[in-house]
């Protein structure tokens, strides 16, 4: 799973390049920066590395979320479609830019369901974002078709599957755009950050527009202060400090995945012992970032079964039915349409009228398939000897 497993001395040598000229921000100081420009570098990179056109770098994935949800013109009156199993951030920015999220099953992938997708889509369906769960691929490309067949653009939600391909096409460039998260438990972590890629160049000015104040960022004689704009906009500017690191973190990414891979499969090979489990479906093995191991159990009382075994071991699995911030049903504040605002709003209109109710029982496929996965998370450091006890443990747990 994560980066900060691994900060060494390249994250250090980027970071004193910054101090060493002390400029924080990511424009202007142009004599004092000396050519230093981390976080312009870091997105250079990053589209590269994920063959995209553009990348705009920001101040964490939930932002991601939402200015490329702004720059796609999403507001009041729209319906943005996502998943019942995803991280809360994935619908608070739906809400936070005024639109209405609407959750669809999960299939055995774990992701967005395409035939679900398909039944959800409405007149006012105005976005669709899928998300890579747990660093393993949505049915992308089927996602996209059903998309395209209706003119919705799709926002592939890549927080937690940076580095993930399919072919090895990087997740992210199959939709209108991608958003990442760096934050500190990510696959590449700045600390907090996160990143929108796109090929659709104005689509990518509208964003680097906006995540500065509508700064239009045309060189001119006025400087930074002389600047023009087209709309208005917010700051969502990422430093040089961030810039630095994610440079750094960028170029072990590859071999991290290739950690991860070499873990989860030693792992995987041992929860094969349990008698009936079936594993997570993937579209495409070979471009699993394999932050995550999930294994799905036969039904509700073998999957408590075996892990009431592995935390006998001291090494129980998540289960994500249980989990509260992951899972639709598990929501209490969505559900109980609880906000900061005098109105109620997003949940209701200004004069308090209602906007949305959601039921909790609405998704019953995906509780029938996530309460019976256990998840482990993989991590790149996990030594010979820690990978010997998880697989003992859970060939343990194959005899309950
Ligand atoms: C982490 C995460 C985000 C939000 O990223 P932050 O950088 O923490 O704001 C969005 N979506 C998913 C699926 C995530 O896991």
């Amino acid at each position: 799973m994560p980066g900060y497993e691994i900060f060494g001395e390249e994250e250090k040598i980027e970071i004193m390049d910054v101090l060493n000229t002390g400029v924080l921000f990511r424009y202007e100081f142009l004599e004092q920066r000396k050519g230093v420009f981390k976080v312009r570098e870091f997105e250079q990179n990053f589209a590269k590395y994920c063959g995209a056109g553009h990348a705009q770098a920001v101040t964490s994935g939930t932002t991601a979320l939402k200015i490329a949800l702004t720059a796609l013109g999403i507001g009041p009156g729209d319906e943005v479609i996502t998943q019942g199993f995803t991280f809360v951030a994935t619908w608070e920015a739906i809400l936070e830019v005024g639109a209405l999220p609407v959750f669809t099953e999960v299939d055995a992938t774990l992701n967005m369901d395409p035939s679900d997708l398909q039944k959800k889509i409405t007149p006012k369906t105005k976005c669709i974002i899928p998300v890579h769960m747990l660093g393993a691929q949505a049915r992308i490309a089927e996602i996209v078709a059903i998309a395209a067949q209706h003119n919705i653009p799709v926002l592939e939600d890549t927080a937690q599957a940076t580095g993930a391909r399919i072919g090895g096409k990087h997740l992210g460039t199959f939709g209108k755009c991608g958003t990442f998260s760096f934050d500190a438990v990510k696959t590449l972590t700045t600390g907090e950050g996160g990143m929108v890629i796109t090929d659709d160049e104005q689509l990518w000015r509208s964003m680097s527009e906006y995540h500065d104040h509508g700064h239009d960022h045309q060189i001119n004689p006025g400087g930074r202060g002389g600047e023009g704009r087209r709309f208005i906009g917010s700051n969502y500017r990422m430093m040089e400090l961030q810039g630095a690191i994610g440079l750094a973190q960028l170029a072990k990414l590859d071999s991290m995945i290739v950690a991860q891979q070499k873990n989860k499969t030693v792992l995987k090979e041992a929860a094969a012992a349990i008698p009936g489990v079936t594993f997570r479906q993937l579209v495409d093995p070979q471009g699993d970032s394999a932050t995550h191991l999930a294994f799905i159990l036969q039904d509700r009382e073998q999957c408590q079964r075996v892990n009431a075994s592995l935390r006998k071991d001291g090494l129980g699995a998540v289960n994500f039915s249980e989990n509260t911030w992951h899972y639709y049903p598990q929501w209490e504040h969505l559900l109980g349409a609880k906000s900061l605002t005098r109105s109620g709003y997003p949940f209701n209109e200004p004069g308090g009228k209602k906007r949305i109710v959601y039921d909790p029982k609405a998704l019953p496929q995906a509780a029938a398939l996530l309460e019976r996965t256990l998840v482990y998370p993989v991590s790149i450091k996990m030594t010979g000897e820690k990978l010997q006890e998880m697989s003992r443990a859970l060939h343990r747990a194959a005899q309950v």
